[in-house]
């Protein structure tokens, strides 16, 4: 019954979000695909006495569902350099389903003309046995591409899906020797992303620190350029079975600007098997092995104090950032993606983070630092917003938040913390000690468009008005606009779950056109960690 509930769940919200997220310039996209396909399928083709044009349609549409799917960037002036893979992966899904639609129609018109005719036999000669096959293969994909089962075993969708097609390209080079033209440039398509993304492998050491019971601290020492802030890198662990998985996470940091210092930091929240994972071998300090080439002495001391700590106390594992960690290899892949706009374009930046999606915001903020460190300019201010579920998360990143923090001091940036529990406990806990005084902690969810207004460089003019309202001044409104200059401009960045991107785009939506003139312009980035 649970079981049902679940999947009850999960259609309603992939029905409710997941199917309408794609804002208008993508609908456009998407349906002016999908009725250039359709017209040239339609079109002058008698599909009741020969429905082949579908399938050839079809196709032809295997090659552009390739390209969409690339993640290393084509040499071709469409791939521009900025689109990363998560900008086009929605058309790939969208000519997916146009691809499956014409396939039905292809298969569905000769069936009915079967049977309409009377030659059933035909049915189970072999070339329709084989298109049977092939169809039956689609619609394994189709099916474990739906986002519930996405979402919920994505291993197993990504497996089927390069399983599913193989077996669909096997099928149809049998069904039709006409497909096969278009299946080899489909094979050299695939084979130049993997062989660029093997280019861009690096094997590197990491280590795996347990910050607290559900998130782990990935900090990779010697990978100092070649990345920014806000990227993600695909990481796989050498060891044990998560060697088989690789996983997007995004990198927290900006480049230390002096060699060997930084290197690249990420954050991984445990959210399912493989994070969970991840976690354990960073706690498990039974096997913590010791460097011998290593003459990091210092470490080595206090490993050996963690330690003997850890013997004195076997019954809890701390975590911590004084955990000593644990060494293993990573293959890291990409990176990839990351904040395109240029955020020394505006003067105040509004950074909305929901649980994981802070990895996100801390690169903005590392940008936002970097860009004043190295121009001397760029955003005054960075209002950050931050959705969690209670209190631990925020305690656990509390010194990254602090160091950042002392940072803004240093290069003139005023940086402030908006926290906000959405299951808060009683009585509210502190704000951790080492947080500027400015922190605010919030007992409830935060309503975006109030905390958006409030961000805006100058006062909106509703407010404005209202205020001078209250003050019973009636001046002319020509008069009230000459005195306003227009702000220096506010780009706002939201990541995290679907819900609260969707909901800071409606909260710019929604402001008027006037406010968006005032606050000097409005840019925005959302990002949601879902593929
Ligand atoms: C661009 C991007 C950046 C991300 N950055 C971070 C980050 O900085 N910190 C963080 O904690 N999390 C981040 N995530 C989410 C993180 O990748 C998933 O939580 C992780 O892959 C879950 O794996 P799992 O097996 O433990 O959980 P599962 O239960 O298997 O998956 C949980 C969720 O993650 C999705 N997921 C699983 N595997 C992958 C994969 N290989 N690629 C894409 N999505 C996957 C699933 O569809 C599901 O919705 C990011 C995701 C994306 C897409």
């Amino acid at each position: 019954m649970p079981r049902v509930r679940w999947w009850k769940g999960q259609i309603g919200d992939c029905c409710r979000r997941a199917y309408f997220t794609l804002s208008v310039s993508q609908i456009i996209l998407v349906l002016g695909y999908m009725v250039a396909v359709i017209c040239c399928f339609v079109i002058g083709a008698e599909l009741t006495q020969n429905s082949n044009r579908p399938g050839f349609i079809a196709l032809a549409q295997l090659p552009v569902i390739l390209l969409l799917s690339l993640k290393s960037p084509l040499p071709l002036p469409i791939f521009l350099p900025s689109l990363s893979y998560e900008h086009y992966n929605f058309l790939h899904r969208w000519a997916g389903r146009t691809l499956f639609l014409s396939v039905t129609v292809h298969g569905g018109m000769w069936i009915n003309q079967f049977i309409r005719n009377d030659e059933m036999d035909q049915i189970r000669s072999d070339k329709a046995v084989r298109g049977i096959v092939a169809y039956g293969l689609m619609c394994g994909i189709v099916i474990t591409s739906l986002k519930p089962f996405r979402r919920r075993f994505y291993q197993v969708f990504w497996a089927a899906h390069v399983m599913f097609f193989v077996g669909f390209f096997a099928a149809i080079s049998y069904h039709t020797p006409y497909s096969r033209p278009w299946i080899y440039p489909c094979i050299a398509i695939y084979g130049y992303d993997l062989a660029v993304r093997m280019l861009r492998y690096r094997i590197k050491d990491a280590t795996l620190v347990p910050i607290d019971d559900t998130l782990t601290m990935i900090h990779i020492p010697d990978c100092d350029s070649g990345w920014l802030p806000t990227q993600h890198v695909f990481l796989r662990i050498m060891k044990g079975s998560g060697i088989f998985e690789s996983h997007p996470f995004t990198i927290t940091n900006a480049p230390s600007l002096s060699p060997g210092q930084r290197g690249i930091i990420l954050y991984a929240k445990v959210s399912g098997d493989w994070t969970r994972k991840v976690h354990n071998l960073a706690k498990d300090t039974s096997t913590i092995e010791f460097d011998v080439d290593d003459d990091e002495s210092m470490i080595m001391e206090e490993t050996q104090r963690f330690l003997e700590n850890e013997k004195d106390d076997v019954s809890e594992v701390r975590c911590g950032s004084d955990h000593p960690g644990r060494k293993v290899q990573v293959i890291l892949d990409g990176p990839y993606g990351g904040l395109k706009m240029d955020m020394g374009e505006y003067d105040t930046v509004l950074c909305i983070g929901g649980g994981s999606g802070i990895t996100f915001i801390l690169g903005s903020i590392e940008a936002c630092l970097r860009i004043r460190q190295t121009r001397k300019k760029g955003p005054r201010r960075v209002d950050v917003v931050w959705v969690v579920r209670d209190i631990s998360t925020i305690q656990a990143l509390s010194p990254t938040l602090s160091y950042l923090h002392t940072l803004s001091l240093k290069w003139g940036l005023e940086l402030n913390y908006n926290l906000y529990l959405s299951y808060p406990a009683t009585p509210l806990p502190g704000i951790p000690s080492c947080l500027a005084p400015t922190t605010r902690l919030n007992p409830f969810r935060p309503e975006i468009s109030q905390l958006l207004r409030e961000s805006l460089p100058v006062p909106s003019t509703s407010s404005m008005a209202e205020h001078e309202h209250e003050l019973g001044i009636a001046r002319p409104t020509a008069e009230a606009e000459a005195e306003q200059e227009a702000g220096g401009g506010i780009a706002v960045i939201a990541c995290g779950p679907e819900g609260i991107v969707a909901e800071t785009k409606n909260a710019i939506a929604n402001l008027s056109l006037r406010e968006k003139v005032r606050s000097g312009g409005i840019a925005f980035h959302g990002e949601c960690y879902s593929l």
